[in-house]
């Protein structure tokens, strides 16, 4: 609520004066604070006005005038010093109960994208090796990438599709399931990587490409 009406609505410039310390005789008139006054000049009540000075105005500008401070410090002080609660509606709770389950939203949304990442780049590995290292002929003995392409497509697929198009409850079995499988997704795509890395430095075993090999 508006601390501006909430002191206007409660407290007269009067209360204000007697508050802090200044005599107010029965017909309602004080000594001015704002004029060097020997005798009662200033009529106060809800507004005050000096008949020496002629300065006037209600409570807020009182205690503004008086302290020198602006009228919002001066409407803030006279709440605070009446006790008047200005702040109730403005007040918020602290918002501390709703992140612990942010960060396990957030959790969940990171386990998912990396399960995401390491089935999707394995399926696109072995989709590549599906081709690439097909044998060309029957009595070819089967490359060992071929073997792992045949082995995995199917079930990394399903994985993936899974994560693409199940439900949460699909979704959170699988990731909180397969963990330890795309954790060993992830390590065997580094370990191809590296081999492939240092057969490229190596300059000797470097892997032909479908295209060089055709
Ligand atoms: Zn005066």
């Amino acid at each position: 609520m508006d601390v501006f009406r909430v002191v206007k609505d409660n407290v007269t410039a009067r209360q204000v004066a007697e508050h802090y310390g200044m005599k107010v005789g029965r017909n309602g008139m004080v000594c001015c604070p704002f004029h060097d006054d020997k005798h009662p000049s200033m009529k106060i009540d809800k507004r005050y006005y000096c008949f020496g000075c002629g300065e006037k105005g209600d409570a807020i500008e009182f205690v503004g005038k008086y302290f020198g401070t602006t009228s919002k410090d001066a409407a803030m002080k006279i709440a605070d010093d009446f006790g008047l609660d200005y702040k109730i509606e403005k007040y918020k709770p602290p918002q501390e109960p709703l992140r612990p389950k942010k960060s396990l939203e957030q959790e969940f949304r990171e386990a998912q994208d990396y399960c995401f990442k390491g089935l999707s780049d394995y399926l696109h590995l072995l989709k590549e090796w599906k081709i690439k290292y097909a044998p060309k002929s029957m009595d070819e003995e089967w490359h060992p990438l071929f073997c792992e392409a045949l082995d995995n497509i199917d079930q990394t697929e399903y994985l993936l599709d899974t994560l693409l198009n199940g439900d949460v409850r699909d979704r959170a079995f699988l990731v909180q399931n397969q963990g330890k499988k795309v954790k060993s997704i992830h390590e065997r795509i580094r370990e191809f990587n590296n081999s492939r890395e240092k057969s490229i430095t190596r300059g000797s075993g470097r892997e032909q490409s479908t295209y060089e090999r055709g």
